[in-house]
């Protein structure tokens, strides 16, 4: 058992976990010790783009949960992976950069949580960015997260985007500037044709920062409390097990999954689940690990009569050469891909006054994402729903740290979940059938029945339909009883503890969480100064 003290510990250097550690180490009056669980980011896989289809699988950076079987719905398994290395998922993640809209972030300043209002988020967005468009009213440069556009257009692109503007919707050059509605090229979070991770953009400058300790293959078991004060964090590393103290605070960022499985392991949680585990009760919190939230999607698949997919590059030796030499000396080509290269937001049920379905085009397709390509060309068109009401939940069910926690999702339980799906799987498929893409398509491949019966589009989204990989919401942020964290991230009940990652988002935002969660460890990293100072 080795005792230091520091003012600050985080543990996890995911998205929050990374922007926490340069920031409050920034003034060089502190003292912070980085624990994560992972390794280093050294493999190259995971700064060439196209690494993502490798780090899907690989445990060497990666969880590898998976999800409960739904009692209902989604009756099976579904992957569940999440990063374990310096840079969390933000380090295996597709790339794709995008803030959600700004009703999300009004609506969390309705629920309760002063400061979170979309005025108040945008600055921390713009703080955060280095963007290839330019400063504006909405975007800012010279930050440490570099966002990009695509190096070069591609034809399918192109004529998804022309037939989506046929089916009577609108361009969109800026998914993340004054609106979200429409269609166009999407950006990435690569710097020069490589990954921008939260580690490249935040951590590795700051590594030599003498007030900095990062310490990786270093898995945090549990928070030492003092009566209802956290005080340390217990952690093995290399078969040690190791006690580090904090003078100040600690920051839970250990991601939508393992934050409220720490909190439980160390007493924090629902009183039934601690008495059952023998979890000495530290705080009876029952809201920690409910509120789990993810964009369930449906991934539409095409075979196409041009081999200029990714399919054909990995299929073949001759593009193959091609596309590596290309990324070798230009850092183009297949390999400098995000995992979409365009896509749409639309608005799909009735009811809904901005976008609720987010359809991606992706230029592969596969049976098993992280799965072997299809031996023909392909490209997939996965329509998401963007503010699901179904709800999950996150539960320890061993008392051992290394064990994986319970992830219950219940997609598809809320009516209004089924209903919007389906008519988003309806639209997409319109514009599928324009002439505009459809003279690329040979046929329809999954489903593959290409019917718009309600039941047979339910059915395979029963059968098929997938997660988009954004648990949040397991630590909710309110200012209610129930709430896990309160506005400024505290977590309630307990003292000198706060989470900063995904799960604290009352609500899932409309789009993907990496930028966000990066502006929620900006905002978090002012606070934990402020009230410190
Ligand atoms: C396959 C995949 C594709 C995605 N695609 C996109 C995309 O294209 N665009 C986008 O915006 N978002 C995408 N996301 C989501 C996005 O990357 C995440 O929402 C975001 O990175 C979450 O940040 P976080 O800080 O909450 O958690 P993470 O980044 O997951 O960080 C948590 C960190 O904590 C560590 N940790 C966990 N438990 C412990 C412990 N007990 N002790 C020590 N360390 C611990 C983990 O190893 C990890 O490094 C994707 C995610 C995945 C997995």
């Amino acid at each position: 058992m080795v005792n230091r003290i520091y003012d600050y510990i985080i543990i996890g250097a995911g998205s929050a976990g990374c922007v926490l550690a340069n920031r409050l180490s920034e003034s060089g009056k502190h003292n912070v010790l980085l624990l994560e669980a992972g390794g280093e980011d050294k493999s190259p896989w995971v700064h060439i783009p196209i690494g993502y289809g490798r780090n899907f699988s690989n445990p060497n950076v990666n969880w590898l949960y998976e999800s409960e079987p739904g009692v209902d719905w989604v009756k099976r398994r579904i992957k569940q992976p999440r990063g374990k290395v310096i840079g969390g998922s933000s380090s295996i993640n597709g790339l794709i950069y995008m803030r959600g809209q700004k009703e999300d972030y009004e609506h969390w300043r309705q629920l309760g949580n002063t400061g979170w209002g979309y005025d108040q988020v945008l600055e921390y967005f713009k703080k955060s960015e280095d963007q290839e468009k330019g400063a504006g009213k909405f975007h800012g440069v010279g930050g440490p997260l570099t966002v990009s556009d695509p190096r070069e257009k591609h034809p399918l692109a192109d004529a998804y985007i022309k037939a989506a503007i046929n089916s009577g919707y609108k361009l969109n050059d800026d998914f993340n500037g004054s609106e979200q509605e429409g269609f166009g090229y999407q950006q990435w979070t690569t710097r020069n044709g490589r990954r921008c991770s939260a580690a490249v953009g935040f951590l590795n400058p700051v590594r030599r920062r003498k007030n900095l300790t990062i310490e990786s293959k270093a898995h945090t078991n549990r928070i030492v409390f003092d009566g209802i004060r956290a005080v340390g964090v217990e952690y093995e590393q290399r078969d040690q097990i190791k006690l580090a103290m904090a003078a100040r605070e600690i920051l839970i960022s250990a991601g939508a999954y393992n934050s409220p499985q720490l909190l439980q392991l160390s007493g924090v949680g629902p009183s039934d689940i601690l008495s059952e585990l023998e979890i000495k009760m530290v705080a009876n919190r029952e809201g920690v690990g409910k509120n789990l939230q993810d964009h369930f999607n449906a991934p539409l698949m095409f075979e196409l009569n041009e081999n200029f997919t990714l399919n054909d590059v990995l299929n073949r030796w001759g593009p193959k050469i091609d596309h590596i030499m290309r990324y070798l000396f230009q850092q183009r080509g297949f390999l400098s891909m995000g995992v979409a290269y365009a896509g749409g937001y639309i608005k799909a049920h009735p009811s809904s006054v901005s976008p609720d379905i987010q359809n991606l085009l992706m230029l592969f397709t596969s049976e098993l994402i992280g799965g072997p390509v299809d031996p023909f060309p392909g490209c997939a068109s996965v329509v998401a729903l963007l503010r699901p009401e179904s709800r999950g939940s996150v539960n320890i069910s061993s008392a051992d740290p290394k064990l994986p926690p319970e992830i219950t999702y219940n997609f598809l339980t809320a009516e209004k979940d089924r209903e919007t799906l389906i008519l988003g799987v309806k639209k997409v498929r319109e514009i599928m059938r324009q002439e505009a893409i459809s003279r690329y398509i040979v046929r329809e491949v999954r489903p593959g029945t290409g019917s718009d019966r309600d039941e047979d589009i339910l059915d395979f989204l029963e059968k098929s339909g997938r997660t988009s990989y954004h648990p949040v919401g397991t630590c909710r942020m309110g200012s209610d009883d129930e709430a896990v964290v309160d506005p400024r991230l505290r977590v309630n009940g307990v003292k000198s503890l706060r989470v900063v990652d995904a799960s604290i988002m009352p609500t899932l935002v409309s789009g993907n969480t990496n930028a966000p969660v990066i502006m929620i460890g900006e905002k978090a990293s002012d606070m934990v100064l402020e009230d410190n100072s």
